[in-house]
């Protein structure tokens, strides 16, 4: 089963497309950091999601 995350799915995010699949929480999580240091230029997904 696979893990999934959208920037969408959290309310007070600035709206953004972001959304990835992997296959484990860690892999997900690394793609989750990336995508926020480019996109967003910060990482705030880590304090929200954990
Ligand atoms: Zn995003």
């Amino acid at each position: 089963m696979a893990f999934t995350y959208a920037c969408s799915d959290y309310p007070g995010m600035a709206p953004c497309l972001g959304r990835f699949t992997a296959e484990t929480e860690v892999e997900l999580w690394e793609h989750i950091e990336l995508h926020a240091l480019v996109a967003h230029g910060e990482d705030p997904h880590r304090v929200v999601g954990r």
